[in-house]
């Protein structure tokens, strides 16, 4: 089906590409294609580039190079840490694992699976109504046999920070592993990995204006984990097959870009979600809330209900009704029928089916100007009449 979008607002999807790192991946496509494990000057070349942009990737994030893997993004870092650590778990006396209710799926559906397949312990925490984990539901839900803990640094959905500084540090006092999803968060938070006792914690490069199959498994230097990737020992072993170097060399001038830009987008981000807001609350007093919470949250995330009986809407048929009005915004999942299914993560929240379905993510990104508000602003008010 073709879609009709002309403003994007679903930027925590994904982002479009920079066009700089496009340019920076096309020579390794055509002139530089060596294999860097090849060792004439074409796998030199190639290997040169993975390992100055496993540096600047350590440098930006605040690890030691050699924590940095490349995979094909979040998805599959996520896997590759919660079964690494879980298969090195096997068949010693520790089998617990904790899990929060909102992860995104690469983390739940994983430790769903550990626990079906292997047997593992699972707990799943359930956050407050705006997303959030506490610290002490986490240490209640310790016990001596948990090894491992998986918390989300921010919501995909909601925009919701979690304190992963107490809860990373916790884990460290008990001796268990903690691993957390930093995909929504790098790049539209500033912090650095060095302040934080992270084992284990996932990027990817498309939700940071660089190309979609390539990410970052960050893997603390004392994590014993299990590799699942058997092969030519890639990856110092964890991750076999050749690298995609134009992918590495798109990631490098994504980190770059981001290096000089990251204040100048979070001021964007904030600019527009409290121009948002204001033009929100203005033209409609009654009848829109506003699912992501007001503080600690990722300022490029608004999640907003909307009265569906107040402006008698057909809740399933709001966010094609934004995309025949050119509007990219997100909400619920398409089924494989075709219908809309309503955001798990909502539903989690607490949210009736209908007001789960009534609810829509707008996600900024670096491309977004002021005039994207207002066109969504107008469309809200035609949908709405
Ligand atoms: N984790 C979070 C919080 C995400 O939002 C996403 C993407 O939507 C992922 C993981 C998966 O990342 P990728 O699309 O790179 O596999």
């Amino acid at each position: 089906m073709q879609s009709t979008a002309e403003i994007f607002l679903d930027n925590a999807s994904t982002t479009k590409v920079a066009d700089e790192v496009r340019e920076a991946m096309l020579p390794y496509f055509s002139d530089f294609y060596g294999n860097p494990s090849s060792v004439h000057q074409f796998g030199k070349k190639a290997a040169v580039l993975r390992e100055s942009t496993r540096e600047l990737i350590a440098d930006f994030l605040g690890c030691k190079p050699a924590e940095i893997f490349f995979t094909s993004g979040g998805t599959e870092s996520n896997n590759t840490a919660l079964k690494g650590f879980a298969l090195n778990a096997l068949g010693s006396n520790k089998n617990h694992i904790i899990a929060s209710n909102i992860e995104h799926p690469s983390v739940l559906e994983t430790v769903l699976f550990l626990k079906q397949k292997f047997g593992f312990d699972l707990t799943v925490i359930k956050s407050d109504k705006y997303g959030r984990i506490s610290p002490d539901a986490v240490e209640q839900a310790i016990t001596e046999k948990t090894f491992l803990i998986t918390i989300m640094h921010a919501n995909n959905e909601l925009g919701t920070i979690n304190d992963i500084k107490s809860i990373s540090e916790l884990a460290k006092s008990k001796g268990i592993i903690f691993h957390s999803d930093t995909v929504q968060s790098i790049g539209k938070l500033k912090f650095n990995f060095s302040q934080l006792a992270l084992d284990a914690a996932s990027l990817s490069a498309h939700k940071i204006y660089g190309p979609k199959g390539i990410g970052v498994l960050y893997l603390n230097e004392s994590a014993n984990i299990e590799r699942l990737i058997h092969g030519g020992g890639q990856e110092r072993g964890l991750r076999a097959g050749t690298e995609s170097i134009p992918l590495i060399a798109g990631l490098k001038k994504t980190i770059e870009l981001l290096k000089q830009k990251i204040d100048d987008d979070i001021k964007q981000y904030t600019f527009l979600n409290n121009y948002l807001k204001t033009q929100l609350n203005k033209e409609f007093p009654v009848g829109i809330s506003y699912n992501s919470p007001l503080e600690n949250v990722l300022q490029n995330i608004v999640n907003i209900k909307i009265d569906y009986r107040k402006f008698k809407l057909e809740p399933d048929m709001l966010l094609v009704r934004f995309d025949l009005n050119g509007i990219a915004v997100s909400g619920g999942s398409a089924c494989h029928s075709g219908a809309l299914k309503p955001s798990k993560v909502l539903m989690e929240l607490g949210l009736a089916e209908k007001d789960a379905l009534s609810s829509i993510r707008i996600s900024f990104g670096r491309y977004n100007t002021k005039d994207d508000v207002d066109c969504f602003i107008d469309v809200l008010k035609k949908i709405l009449q």
